[in-house]
């Protein structure tokens, strides 16, 4: 997979992928990122890629034309799955977008700042919209990580035990049961005894009983019956 990240603040994604798993997942070569510096595609002779609201009002928009000219030069390489904008009213992120993404080969991620993009930015360059939940942020680059950590962990290879993304939370409509390690006892806190047993189907049980429990309890509207 490869995933394009459109930015007017490439610094603030220096850190998300430079470590642990998403960075493992690029050595391995199971996922390119590039980010892209918006101003780089700004004619503008101070290379501003925002202006006033058109009607007037608090906050700067951000100016279609860098935004065209990246996203034109990158269709002009490569053939997207999808051009993603990160805005606050898009769909809602949940598992199963991210597992539908993770299925996709090339996708363009776009940051929004400021009071967000030219609406005809929306009108016809962008195929996508995505919230990474009801609450507003500075700006997409925050979103954007969270959306590519979530399709990228998914996709087979990039976690060493590829079962472990499956026994997440929500990829069965259930929030994941309880997990212990060591030491079995720690200030008198015990482990459930059937996590030590041993038997295989024991703990199974167990562990499905604890999920239900737990979505029940915790995310009722995701429970979907026993
Ligand atoms: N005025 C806009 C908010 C702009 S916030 C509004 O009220 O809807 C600036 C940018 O941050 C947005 O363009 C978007 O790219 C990003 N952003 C903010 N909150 C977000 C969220 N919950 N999910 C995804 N992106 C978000």
């Amino acid at each position: 997979m490869h995933i394009d990240i459109i930015t007017c603040l490439p610094r603030l994604l220096d850190g998300p992928f430079s470590d642990s798993i998403l960075k493992r997942a690029q050595d391995k070569n199971l996922v390119s990122i590039t980010v892209h510096d918006l101003r780089d595609y700004s004619t503008h002779k101070h290379k501003s890629v925002d202006d006033y609201a058109f009607g007037g009002g608090a906050g700067m928009v951000m100016t279609i034309e860098p935004i065209d000219n990246c996203i034109s030069h990158l269709k002009a390489t490569r053939q997207y799955d999808e051009v993603i904008y990160m805005s606050p009213d898009g769909t809602l992120l949940t598992q199963s977008l991210a597992n539908k993404l993770s299925l996709y080969q090339n996708l363009i991620i776009l940051c929004g700042h400021y009071k967000g993009v030219d609406e005809r930015v929306r009108e016809h360059l962008v195929t996508a919209e995505i919230s990474i939940g009801d609450y507003v942020l500075s700006g997409g680059e925050l979103a954007a990580a969270v959306l590519s950590d979530s399709i990228i962990r998914l996709i087979p290879g990039v976690l060493s035990d590829e079962s472990s993304a499956m026994t997440d939370s929500f990829q069965d409509g259930l929030v994941a049961p309880p997990v212990y390690t060591r030491p079995a006892i720690y200030k008198g806190w015990k482990v459930p005894d059937v996590l030590l047993s041993g038997h295989e189907s024991n703990v199974e049980k167990w562990r499905h009983e604890k999920a239900v429990e737990r979505t029940k309890k915790k995310r009722p509207g995701l429970f979907k019956g026993d």
